[in-house]
């Protein structure tokens, strides 16, 4: 449990939206600055108790958001101009220091934000970034009033930020990725959606890129009227292929990027909402989905399905690992029982898995049987859609290597790294050379050193 230190207050944490950023940071498209950091970074929570310092005014039973800067220094050139976020000392929630995805956590009071009244805790937690970088990115643009804006990539932030631009007279055009953002987009009051390659309906005074994808830059260039601005929205950005001057630039066209926020932009971006009723779209998840269930099946002629599910509960114990032996399967492939037979046992196998689960069906489901192809087929037939099945080339190659490495106890420390025997009943060969695919370099785990292969059998 934090305690909460000088100026910070501790705070019981209601709801906590997921950003890109969290992903970038568990995934390690950047760089670790505290090794096994808990991220979340649009937290909701209540003041359950005060530091021995300034609180800012906050007391206990307060509702207030924590976003992602966390402290500046108030003393460089940046902070003393009202650039805070520009700050070489600044430091990031769920970062730097532990965020929130955890029960409790703790923030500078004076990086604590006051709420608007009238919305949950849930719809309240995505504004905390996903908000308001979409309105610091909007104010980059330095959009005109009545102006057109383009928008590229149509979630969490975008969805948000084209509702202040709305709201402010602008004509919204979006180029969303697929058909249920295309929906939201248009019912939200945008003029047009269309692929983000098309030639825009009108030429744009500003656009936003919130897809983390450099290639857009080039389109969203092009589609900009003489003067317009590109304010790209993301932290992390592919590479940008090369521009021409004539296409992309002249006429005063140009490009701005967006980094972090100042409070200052968080308060009137917060003073906004309480102003204007905002449509916040979230699916929400129980905590738990946080934690995966994963079911694991297996027949009684392979122990693989053991092997994995013991391994998955070792190194990951929050996951809900649900193991069902479908004892007679193997034998019945063998002797050849009719497909209606093999299907009725495959039923029963995910019938089990399901009481098991209290009727919620798993994540993803790991198959320890697939030397039979069929079975495969077999599985995908009664399994939920939603759940993603891995076979044992796949979750050697793909799954569990990509849950471990997500998993950020395992994140950025390869000496820590157990040697990791996988068995497999395929061919040891190419299970290892398609793991080293995804194992990805040194930086990211040192996976390839950390694994082996063994043939399961003769
Ligand atoms: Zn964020
Ligand atoms: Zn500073």
């Amino acid at each position: 449990m934090p305690r909460p230190r000088g100026h910070e207050v501790l705070l019981q944490v209601h709801a906590c939206a997921v950003c890109r950023t969290d992903l970038h940071v568990s995934e390690g498209d950047l760089a670790v600055h505290r090794p096994r950091v808990v991220p979340g970074h649009e937290v909701v929570g209540e003041v359950v108790e005060l530091g021995p310092g300034d609180s800012n005014g906050f007391a206990v039973g307060d509702r207030v958001g924590v976003a992602w800067l966390r402290h500046t220094c108030g003393q460089c050139r940046y902070c003393l101009r009202g650039r805070e976020n520009l700050c070489p000392q600044s430091l990031y929630t769920g970062w730097d220091v532990d965020g929130g995805y955890a029960e409790f956590t703790t923030v500078p009071a004076a990086f604590a934000y006051r709420l608007p009244a009238g919305y949950t805790d849930s719809e309240l937690a995505p504004l905390l970034c996903a908000g308001i970088i979409g309105y610091r990115a909007l104010l980059r643009t330095d959009l005109p009033a009545g102006g057109r804006l383009g928008i590229y990539g149509f979630g969490g932030s975008a969805h948000l930020t084209a509702q202040v631009a709305l709201a402010r007279g602008a004509r919204v055009h979006v180029m969303p990725r697929g058909a249920r953002a295309r929906e939201l987009a248009l019912a939200l009051g945008s003029s047009s959606a269309q692929g983000s390659r098309d030639m825009p309906p009108e030429p744009r005074d500003a656009a936003i890129l919130f897809a983390p994808v450099g290639d857009l830059v080039l389109p969203a260039l092009a589609a900009l009227d003489r003067g317009g601005v590109l304010a790209i929205a993301g932290i992390h950005l592919t590479d940008i292929p090369s521009l021409n001057y004539q296409r992309h630039l002249f006429q005063e066209r140009e490009i701005r990027s967006v980094t972090a926020n100042t409070r200052a932009d968080a308060r009137d971006f917060l003073a906004f909402v309480a102003e204007h009723r905002v449509e916040v779209t979230t699916p929400q998840y129980p905590q738990k989905f946080l934690t995966d269930r994963i079911a694991v099946f297996g027949t009684t002629r392979t122990v693989a399905s053991n092997v994995y599910a013991e391994e998955i509960r070792k190194r990951c114990p929050k996951v809900t690992v649900i193991q069902q032996v479908c004892s007679e399967l193997a034998g019945a492939i063998e002797a050849g029982a009719a497909e209606a037979e093999l299907d009725r046992l495959v039923e029963a196998g995910i019938a089990g898995v399901l009481r098991q689960a209290g009727g919620e069906p798993p994540h993803r489901a790991i198959l320890g049987c697939t030397h039979f192809p069929l079975v495969e087929h077999l599985f995908r037939r009664h399994l939920p859609p939603a759940t993603r099945i891995l076979s044992q080339p796949e979750i050697v190659a793909d799954s569990l290597e990509d849950y471990l490495a997500r998993h950020p106890r395992y994140r950025g420390d390869p000496a820590s790294l157990p040697r990791l025997v996988l068995l497999t009943t395929g061919d040891p060969e190419e299970a290892s050379a398609r793991a080293r695919v995804f194992a990805g370099d040194a930086a990211r785990g040192g996976w390839r050193d950390a694994l082996s292969f063994e043939r399961l059998g003769a």
